[in-house]
């Protein structure tokens, strides 16, 4: 669990992407600051606050994809910031260690941390795990099964039912219909989706998404679950 983790490979810069949102929790500030450009270059969205009692704060204020947390920190420590959110969240969470001690505490207790690095550690190398604890989430988290309004998606089949009787739809049809559900409520860009779908080679242009759209509309009676927004794109509404 515990190996290292090769940095990413370079890819198209992430902008198209949908922020994901790191709680940082640090009081140190050269580390915090230099934790927060490498994430936020990665393409993160980072809170950054200085103690434990801030952080179970805003977790509960906002979705969070996963805490990256010091040990020591005044008022409670790290330890207790972990325990604490465990009672509650499966939210994943990365310690920043200084001590071997520290470290012996993270292996051997029940803290349900999900990975740590020992100080001084290089900020390449914490994006990378905090990356590797994302993929590792995200297929945990896969569903086979894909619902918008009476539309069903089975993707280990890969058929398509409205209101229960399946409709054909071309692969292309299928996957895009999947990247909107799976991001259900956000706007997705008609650049996002052709990445997503067609790939980053794919030639041709952002009309070939509306083509698609159009003849998903058609064939699933999904007009008003999935919105066109003016300007950005297109959103699969949770009726
Ligand atoms: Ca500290």
């Amino acid at each position: 669990m515990f190996t290292p983790v090769p940095a990413p490979a370079s890819r198209r810069p992430d902008t198209q992407r949908l922020p994901r949102t790191v709680l940082l929790i640090e009081d140190d500030t050269s580390i915090g600051t230099l934790v927060c450009t490498y994430l936020e270059r990665d393409g993160f969205e980072v809170v950054w606050l200085k103690t434990g009692e801030e952080a179970l704060l805003e977790l509960a204020r906002q979705k969070i994809e996963l805490l990256v947390l010091d040990i020591g920190l005044p008022g409670i420590d790290g330890f207790e910031v972990c325990r604490r959110v465990r009672a509650r969240s499966q939210v994943p969470i990365l310690m920043l260690t200084a001590r071997d001690e520290e470290l012996d505490r993270i292996n051997g207790f029940e803290l349900g941390a999900d990975d740590y690095v020992l100080k001084p550690f290089s900020p390449r190398e914490l994006v990378a795990r905090v990356q590797a604890i994302l993929r590792r989430g995200r297929q945990a988290e896969y569903e086979d099964v894909l619902q918008l309004g009476d539309v069903e998606l089975r993707r280990s089949e890969r058929t398509a039912l409205a209101g229960g009787r399946e409709v054909e739809l071309t692969s292309k049809e299928f996957d895009l219909l999947a990247a909107l559900i799976e991001h259900s409520g956000h706007v997705l860009s008609r650049e996002r989706l052709l990445d997503e779908v067609w790939g980053l080679t794919y030639p041709g242009d952002t009309r070939t998404v509306d083509v698609h759209i159009a003849q998903l509309r058609r064939k699933l009676g999904l007009r008003d679950l999935i919105s066109t927004v003016r300007g950005a794109g297109y959103k699969a509404v949770r009726p």
